[in-house]
């Protein structure tokens, strides 16, 4: 830090922050660790709790400090939806594309001063410049029709994994949360794309469920009382046919 604050003292820095991906705990001592400039979160209607979320939010806005927002629209998958789930948002106000609700809610907050959205052809262009054209915050309705949109999607998870832990350390070495974190995320936006990749990449296979050996130690140490090993046997099933 101390090399970074010589810099901006010799004009070289002009707004020194930080982008942060980690737990609540270590973002309040980052945040509160110096006079930040800014700071940069991951942060969206779905991710309310994860990482900083709207927790860390409420702490930039307390400190005066200004953010910088990542996956607005979660890496695209806030941007499609079945129609079941969209007449929520059109039932309010129609004609709007399902990513720009999910842009409008991350603008809402008045300490968010930048949104990054990867865009990755002409229309996510224009669409995004619409959205921030005479920009208007939600309104209370809006903000009930999202809330309407989350309940319905995370109520399409597969099961109701909170990725808490107390299920670990399995002792043939299964990471059951990370299985069951890819397993709720394609049930809830099935998005086949990102699953496969999450699933055949991005997860070590010494990992993966088919591992298990049916001990049981993992299902008496679940708060939520899952059925650890039988949906770990429906979810290896499931994502390798994908
Ligand atoms: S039942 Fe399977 S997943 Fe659970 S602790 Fe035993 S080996 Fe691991
Ligand atoms: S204890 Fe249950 S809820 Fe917690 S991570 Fe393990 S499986 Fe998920």
């Amino acid at each position: 830090m101390e090399f970074c604050e010589k810099l901006k003292e010799e004009g070289k820095i002009k707004y020194l922050g930080f982008s942060f991906h980690d737990d609540y705990e270590a973002f309040e001592y980052i945040l509160k660790y110096r006079d930040w400039d800014f700071c940069q979160i991951q942060l969206n209607y779905m991710d309310t709790d994860i990482q900083a979320g709207l927790k860390g939010y409420e702490l930039t806005e307390k400190l005066g400090v200004p953010l910088v927002i990542m996956e607005p629209i979660k890496g695209g998958n806030l941007a499609n939806y079945p129609e079941s789930i969209t007449e929520h948002f059109d039932a309010v106000t129609p004609g709007m594309s399902t990513a720009s609700w999910a842009m409008r809610w991350i603008a809402s907050l008045p300490n968010v001063k930048v949104v990054l959205s990867g865009m990755s052809n002409m229309d996510q262009v224009k669409d995004n410049l619409e959205t921030y054209q005479d920009f208007k915050p939600l309104s209370e309705a809006e903000y009930q029709a999202v809330d309407q949109v989350v309940k319905e999607l995370n109520s399409r998870a597969k099961n109701g994994c909170t990725g808490c832990e107390y299920c670990l350390p399995c002792p043939a070495g299964v990471d059951i949360p990370r299985n069951f974190s890819i397993w709720n995320g394609y049930g809830i936006y099935s998005n086949v794309g990102e699953t496969k990749w999450r699933w055949g990449q991005d997860m070590k296979e010494e990992a993966k469920a088919k591992n298990c050996v049916e001990c049981g130690q993992c299902e008496g140490l679940c708060p939520q009382n899952l059925t650890i090993i039988e949906d770990l046997k429906k979810l290896q099933e499931e994502l390798d046919s994908l």
